[in-house]
């Protein structure tokens, strides 16, 4: 059976986006765009779940983080339904450093291991 909130959730991505800049992010699950503050101080769109992970240039230092999923749809996940997710996005940098030359500065299995630390940090 489909995730009805899910759905509702998607469908509600969809007006959302149509509204919102082209340049928005979005949670990769749900595609409700990540929330932003509009000219009336009214708030709306989704709070992204920052995962933070260790880097190849930055060492043993946590400073960066990612989002691929928000804080709904994180918390709806086991950790290994959350993990293709952010393959997508690692998969997203690989493409710009080969497009662009923007160093991720980070493997795929730094993310991996930092998204399954997170679940053990929890429990
Ligand atoms: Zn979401």
């Amino acid at each position: 059976m489909p995730d009805l909130l899910l759905c509702l959730r998607r469908i509600l991505g969809v007006l959302e986006r149509s509204v919102a800049l082209p340049s928005m992010g979005s949670c990769y699950r749900c595609h409700r765009p990540w929330e932003i503050v509009n000219n009336n101080d009214r708030r709306w769109g989704v709070e992204p779940h920052s995962t933070p992970y260790l880097s190849v240039e930055d060492g043993d230092d946590c400073s960066r983080s990612c989002f691929p999923l928000c804080q709904w749809c994180w918390s709806h996940l086991a950790v290994e339904k959350r993990i293709p997710y952010y393959r997508e996005l690692y998969a997203l940098w690989e493409e710009n450093e080969r497009k662009y030359g923007f160093s991720t500065g980070t493997t795929w299995e730094q993310i991996k291991e930092a998204v399954i630390n997170e679940q053990e940090r929890i429990h």
